[in-house]
């Protein structure tokens, strides 16, 4: 068969997927996106993100997104603020960092996906295609089964997993496996803080702020639209959760005592942090982040991974799978009249580069798991950011 012909096939329409989905239609290769969900709004897409301009930011240039971007992007939410339990500001208010690592403009995740969504041919994703696994069965293809009894399995000759953490294309390629990371983040949606309760806005004023401290945290996060995303991060083991009975009460959408019973997990933290856990919300879920320790597989040449589902999700995970899916699209586009060997030489480049980079993050970038620790952790986690800061300065980044 013409190489030309390579039927491509994207399983998962997250932030990786489209970005890949839309740089190849770009260069008029044809794409298919499976996704699971229902429809585009059938799940909370979670909060605000920043575009870095050596990633995110460089993704929406290749995708020719950035007019679109603009009129979506927030470029007055990219302070930072680092407060202590008390109060005391470790870090932010007068610090930007945008005047060492360059502008990293936010914009909610739900509007940059919608962006790509619009971006694509008509019926490209195709939604309530879940896949239960991506089979390679020795004739030169990799076939598709959906979750979906009634859904007729699909022959591809390069299917690229872009399904997230619980990946069920990863299996296929390599063996591991998610570990819980020790920290859970409750994710409260708040509406109307800016109209109703001036002094909260002032405080995630400038766009975050982290209170942090004994093995605990209160991020908030503002995202258009007067919503601001809070998260009550805590260092504990998954039972926990059932233990205090806060995973029944959340599964049961108890809001009012979830909130109460998360407030006494809080007693005595400075008024301005325990505030937004007294608002009324839109939502309120338990999310525990996921680790995967640094893994490599043989290239398979019709199958490959990429964002969360090949490396481990960090803060900067999403800018992180967007340049991933973008390399990919290049590296498709380059060898689409490749022979076999030079097709595999090619797919095995991008997957050395990606794990090499998502490895060098992991190890290099400020990631805040650290930082949900013991003692006063929001004085080490201004040091630490600090450090990356002087570190950019000097050209590290
Ligand atoms: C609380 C929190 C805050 C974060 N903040 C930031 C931030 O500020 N900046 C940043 O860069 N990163 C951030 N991240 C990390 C970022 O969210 C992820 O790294 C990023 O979303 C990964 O993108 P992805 O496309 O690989 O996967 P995902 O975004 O997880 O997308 C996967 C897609 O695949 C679909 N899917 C899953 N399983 C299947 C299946 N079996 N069949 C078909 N479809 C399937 C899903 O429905 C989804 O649409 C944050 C993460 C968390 C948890």
């Amino acid at each position: 068969m013409s190489s030309s012909q390579r039927s491509i096939a994207i399983v998962g329409a997250g932030i990786g997927g489209l970005a890949c989905a839309r740089i190849l239609q770009l260069q008029n290769i044809s794409v298919t996106v499976y996704e699971r969900e229902p429809t585009v709004s059938s799940r909370q897409q979670g909060g605000s993100l920043d575009m870095h301009s050596d990633s995110g930011f460089k993704v929406l240039e290749m995708a020719q997104l950035v007019d679109e971007f603009k009129k979506v992007a927030r470029y007055d939410d990219q302070n930072i603020k680092i407060v202590g339990i008390d109060g005391t500001v470790h870090f932010g208010d007068l610090e930007r960092l945008e005047e060492t690592a360059g502008e990293r403009p936010e914009v909610d995740r739900v509007q940059l996906r919608q962006l790509f969504l619009d971006s694509l041919k008509p019926g490209t994703v195709k939604w309530n295609h879940g896949v239960s696994k991506v089979v390679q069965d020795g004739n030169n293809k990799a076939t598709v089964h959906f979750l979906e009894s009634t859904l007729e399995p699909a022959v591809h000759d390069f299917v690229v997993g872009a399904d997230g953490t619980w990946s069920r294309v990863r299996p296929t390629v390599s063996s591991a496996v998610p570990e819980y990371s020790g920290v859970a983040y409750v994710d409260i949606f708040l509406r109307g803080v800016e109209k109703d309760h001036p002094n909260l806005a002032a405080f995630v004023k400038g766009g975050l702020v982290m209170v942090l401290g004994d093995n605990k945290g209160i991020i908030a996060q503002r995202n258009s639209n007067d919503v601001v995303r809070v998260y009550a991060a805590f260092r504990k083991p998954l039972a926990w959760f059932d233990e205090v009975g806060l995973k029944s009460l959340v599964e049961a959408e108890r809001h009012t005592e979830a909130r109460e019973l998360l407030l006494k997990q809080f007693e005595g933290w400075c008024p301005e942090a325990t505030g937004f856990l007294q608002l009324p919300c839109v939502s309120l879920d338990i999310r525990p982040l996921y680790t995967l320790n640094q893994h490599g597989w043989d290239t398979n040449p019709h199958i490959t991974i990429l964002g969360d589902a090949a490396h481990v999700p960090f803060s900067e995970g999403a800018n992180t799978a967007m340049l991933d899916g973008a390399e990919l699209a290049t590296v498709i586009a380059d060898s689409l009249s490749a022979n076999a060997d030079s097709w595999q030489k090619a797919i095995k480049g991008f997957e050395d580069q990606m794990q090499s980079r998502a490895w060098a993050e992991e190890e290099g970038g400020f990631s805040l798991n650290p930082f949900i620790s013991e003692g006063d952790s929001a004085a080490r986690a201004a040091a630490a950011l600090r450090d990356l800061m002087a570190g950019a300065l000097d050209g590290g980044a």
